[in-house]
C-alpha cells in the first residue's frame, strides 16, 4: 500500500513520489509503506476541503441525514473491529486487549455519541434590554478543520477529533503521525464506505513537515492538535498568520496522590494500572506518586513486586501484559531517563533497561523510590512504564508539590476520607481528577489540560464549542 493521501475523495500517492515505511514495533521491522505527504499535497487538501465545506453535498445535507452518517461510521468500525484491532496492534504496539477494548471500542463510541450532537446543537434567545428587537445565536461550523494526532492511541484520538468536527459540519484533514499511520487509513475509507460525501474527510499521511504546512495554510481555519507540550507551542506560533482557532491536547505529569488512609491495596493495583497502560504511553499516565511517609516504602515495594511478574510480548501474544514503546527512538528516550533518575539518586527497585533478548522496542517496567522533586524523572514527562514514589508529610505539602509542575492534564487522588478527596480534587490545578480510580476517558466527559497541558476541552459539550463559531443574530421588530 502505498496511495495513502485521500484529497478530495480519491486515493493517491503524494505528488513528489515520497514514501516511508511504518514499523511494527514488536519485530522492529516495517509492515507497510505509505506516502510522505508535502506541502504541495496539503494545498490541494486545504483546497479541496474548501471546495467540499461551500458544497450543496455537504452543506445542504439535513442534521438528521448527517447523523445517520456518523452513526454509520461507529457501526463500520464495528463491523470491522477485529481487523482494526490486529491493526493498531500491529502499527502501534499495543496488547490486542487494549486495542480491542479501548481503541476500537472508544472510536467506534465517539462517533455515536456526536452522532447524538448532530440534531441538538443548539442556539440561544437573549433577554436584550432594547425594546422591539429580537435577538438569536446560532452555532456555524468553523470551516476546514486540520486535525493532527499523536502515535499512542491514533485511531481514537483520529476519532475523537473527527466525530465531533463533522457533527459540527466542517470538513477535515487528517494528519496521523508518522509512526502509527495505518488505522487511520483504514477509519477514512470506513468514513468514505459510510457515506461522508468527496472532500469532506481528507487525509494526509506524512510527517512534521505536512503538519507545518497545514498549520501555516491561510485556507485552514483550525487545527486540533493532540501531541507534545513542545509541537504544541511550535503550532500556536505558526498559526497566528491567520489566526486560526487552534486547541491543544498536550503532555502530562499526572501525579497520584495517596493519602495516609488510603486501601493500599486498591491505591497499588489502581496506580500501577494507570501508569502502565499502554506501556505508560498515555498522556494521562500516572508518573508522579506522591505517597504518604508511612505507606511511601511498602506502596513501592509493592509495586515493584508487582511490575516483576508482569508479561512484557508483543501486543498480538496471548496474555500480554506490557507491549513495546513505538519506536527505537522513544525506548533511548525513556531509557535516558531512566538512567538520569539512577544518576541523580533515586533509588531503583525493579526494572531500569530495554529488555534483553527480545526483537523490537520493548522497555521493563521500573519502580524508583527515594525520588526528589527536582529530578529529571520527576519532572519530565517519560512517556513510557516508569513509576516514581516520592514521599511526603502532609496534605497541604503533597498538594503544593502536585502542582509544581508545568503541566496540569490529569490528577488522582486516593484516600477513604471523602472530604479529603474533594478537598485535594479542588486544589489540584488539573483538567481532570481522578479519585480512587484509573485514568479511563468518555466521549462525554470534558478532556483536556489546564496550564502547558492544553487549550480547550474535547469530548462532551466542550468539542461542540472547540467546532463551532457562534454568530448573533438581531432584527428590528418595527
Ligand atoms: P509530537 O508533538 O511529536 O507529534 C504529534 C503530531 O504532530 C504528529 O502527527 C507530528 O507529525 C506532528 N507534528 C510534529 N511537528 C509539527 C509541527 N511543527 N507542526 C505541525 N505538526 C507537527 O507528539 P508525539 O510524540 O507523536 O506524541 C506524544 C505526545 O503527545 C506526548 O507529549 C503526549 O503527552 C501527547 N499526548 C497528549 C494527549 C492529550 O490528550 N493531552 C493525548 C495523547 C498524547
Amino acid at each position: 500500500m502505498s496511495d495513502t493521501l485521500f484529497i478530495g475523495g480519491a486515493w493517491q500517492s503524494a505528488a513528489s513520489g515520497a514514501e516511508f515505511e511504518t514499523l511494527d514495533p514488536a519485530t522492529g521491522r516495517p509492515h507497510a509503506s505509505v506516502s510522505d505527504a508535502k506541502a504541495a499535497d496539503a494545498d490541494a487538501a486545504v483546497r479541496a476541503a474548501r471546495t467540499a465545506f461551500d458544497s450543496p453535498e455537504w452543506a445542504g445535507l439535513t442534521p438528521a441525514r448527517r447523523a445517520r452518517i456518523l452513526w454509520r461510521i461507529g457501526d463500520l468500525i464495528d463491523e470491522h473491529a477485529e481487523e482494526l484491532a490486529a491493526l493498531e496492534t500491529r502499527d502501534q504496539g499495543q496488547p490486542l486487549g487494549i486495542s480491542a477494548a479501548i481503541s476500537v471500542a472508544g472510536a467506534a463510541e465517539h462517533f455515536r455519541h456526536y452522532a447524538g450532537w448532530v440534531t441538538k446543537i443548539y442556539g440561544e434567545t437573549a433577554p436584550l434590554s432594547f425594546p422591539g428587537v429580537l435577538q438569536y445565536s446560532k452555532r456555524e461550523p468553523v470551516g476546514v478543520c486540520a486535525l493532527i494526532t499523536p502515535w499512542n492511541f491514533p485511531l481514537m484520538i483520529a476519532s475523537w477529533k473527527i466525530a465531533p468536527a463533522l457533527a459540527c459540519g466542517n470538513t477535515v484533514i487528517v494528519k496521523p503521525a508518522e509512526q502509527t499511520p495505518m488505522t487511520t487509513v483504514r477509519l477514512v475509507e470506513l468514513c468514505r464506505a459510510a457515506g461522508i460525501p468527496a472532500g469532506v474527510v481528507n487525509l494526509l499521511t506524512g510527517g512534521p513537515e505536512a503538519g507545518r504546512a497545514l498549520v501555516e495554510h491561510p485556507g485552514v481555519d483550525k487545527v486540533s492538535f493532540t501531541g507534545s507540550t513542545e509541537t504544541g507551542r511550535a503550532i500556536v506560533r505558526a498559526s497566528a498568520g491567520n489566526l486560526k482557532r487552534v486547541s491543544l491536547e498536550l503532555g502530562g505529569k499526572a501525579p497520584s496522590i495517596v493519602l495516609p488512609d488510603a486501601d493500599l491495596d486498591a491505591a497499588v493495583a489502581g496506580c500501577l494500572q494507570g501508569a502502565l497502560l499502554n506501556s505508560g504511553q498515555v498522556c494521562a499516565a500516572y508518573t508522579r506518586f506522591l505517597v504518604h511517609r508511612s505507606l511511601a516504602d511498602a506502596f513501592a515495594e509493592r509495586c515493584a513486586k508487582a511490575v516483576a511478574g508482569m508479561r512484557i510480548g508483543a501486543g498480538s501474544a496471548p496474555g500480554t501484559e506490557l507491549g513495546p514503546l513505538v519506536t527505537a527512538e522513544h525506548r533511548d528516550h525513556v531509557d535516558a531517563l531512566v538512567r538520569s533518575g539512577t544518576a541523580e539518586g533515586a533509588q531503583l527497585l525493579a526494572g531500569g533497561a530495554p529488555v534483553e533478548g527480545m526483537p523490537g522496542f520493548f522497555y521493563q517496567p521500573t519502580v524508583f523510590a527515594g525520588a526528589r522533586d527536582d529530578m529529571r524523572i520527576a519532572r519530565e514527562e517519560i512517556f513510557g512504564p516508569v513509576l516514581t514514589v516520592l514521599a511526603y508529610d502532609d496534605e497541604e505539602e503533597a498538594v503544593t508539590r502536585a502542582n509544581d509542575t508545568e503541566y496540569g492534564l490529569a490528577a488522582a487522588v486516593w484516600t477513604r476520607d471523602v472530604a479529603a478527596a474533594h478537598r485535594v480534587a479542588g486544589a489540584v490545578r488539573a483538567g481532570t481528577v481522578f479519585i480512587n480510580m484509573p485514568n479511563p476517558l468518555d466521549a462525554s466527559a470534558p478532556w483536556g489540560g489546564f496550564k502547558a497541558s492544553g487549550w480547550g476541552r474535547e469530548m462532551g459539550s466542550g468539542a461542540i464549542d472547540l467546532y463551532t463559531e457562534v454568530k448573533s443574530v438581531w432584527t428590528s421588530l418595527t
